[in-house]
């Protein structure tokens, strides 16, 4: 290929190596592109919501409905209570974590499923991430679409440094979503206020924190947090969602200040 024919850019990266720092600082020139900035991605916990059966997911699902006409939404589910079984199963049976990666993603597609069934009256779809090239088209027409909040490393699921479980699980998936399409929100549905400095489930002294940045959240070296680890390490290098927010589902109204903008729960940013 003629040189001609290639920006400074083309060139540094048709003859450069892509190992080499200062060739990789060059492909940061421009603003990455906000792909849907209108969408909000939504994340319907697994254990801590969809588990707890009617009474937390029918007011729930009543308040997003409520408002799809003000918002569009991308909403993913967790898996739960059904993928930890699986997990303990599949590792009594020896399974690596590429293959508990797997066993996770359906059991999250099963949720996903019937947050679509409960949605379908509205006429919102279920989708996989082949489908992901529709979503200016759904969310443009219906407003909103459900798919499975885990990510499809499935095989290629990394080892976790300490353990066998996927590292990179519901949590971690739906925040992709929402930084790879630059989208308006990230907001994860769950059953607790946000993030405490412990898990308020086992110590009552657990103290609310409203907002937080990555950096002071690490310093703060907690025993437990209220969204996957790797969300966090991802957003160190995040071009759009460098802010994500965590609510209580449980709570009527949260969902709709949370997708008014509002600081309800709490927000960790990078
Ligand atoms: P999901 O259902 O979305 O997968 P999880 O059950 O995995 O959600 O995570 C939410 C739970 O994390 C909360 O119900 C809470 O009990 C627990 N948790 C652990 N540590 C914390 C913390 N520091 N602050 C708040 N919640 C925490
Ligand atoms: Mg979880």
């Amino acid at each position: 290929m003629q040189d001609q024919l290639l920006t400074q850019l083309g060139s540094l990266l048709v003859n450069g190596s892509l190992t080499d720092d200062a060739v990789l600082a060059a492909t940061d020139e421009h603003p990455v592109l906000p792909i849907l900035p209108n969408a909000n991605v939504v994340k319907i916990g697994g254990q801590s919501l969809i588990d707890r059966g009617r009474a937390a997911v029918f007011p729930l699902l009543d308040e997003l409905v409520a408002n799809l006409p003000d918002h569009q939404m991308i909403i993913g589910t967790g898996a739960g209570t059904r993928a930890r079984h699986a997990y303990s199963v599949g590792l009594d049976l020896g399974m690596p974590t590429g293959v508990l990666s797997i066993l996770g993603t359906f059991v999250s597609m099963q949720n996903a499923r019937m947050l679509h069934y409960l949605l379908a009256k509205h006429g919102i779809p279920f989708i996989e991430p082949v489908q992901f090239a529709q979503l200016p088209f759904y969310l443009e027409e219906r407003r909103g679409v459900v798919f499975f909040g885990m990510p499809p490393y499935i095989y290629w699921q990394p080892n976790p440094a300490v353990g066998r479980i996927p590292p990179n699980r519901t949590d971690t998936g739906v925040y992709l979503v929402s930084e790879v399409f630059g989208a308006r929100s990230m907001i994860y549905v769950k059953d607790e206020d946000g993030l405490y400095t412990a898990d308020p489930k086992k110590d009552a002294n657990a103290t609310f924190i409203p907002r937080i940045t990555v950096d002071e959240l690490e310093a703060l070296n907690l025993e437990d947090v209220v969204v996957e680890h790797n969300v966090l390490e991802f957003m160190k290098n995040a071009r759009h969602s460098r802010s994500i927010q965590i609510i209580n589902g449980l709570k009527p109204g949260n969902l709709t200040r949370a997708l008014n903008g509002e600081h309800v729960g709490t927000i960790i940013t990078a």
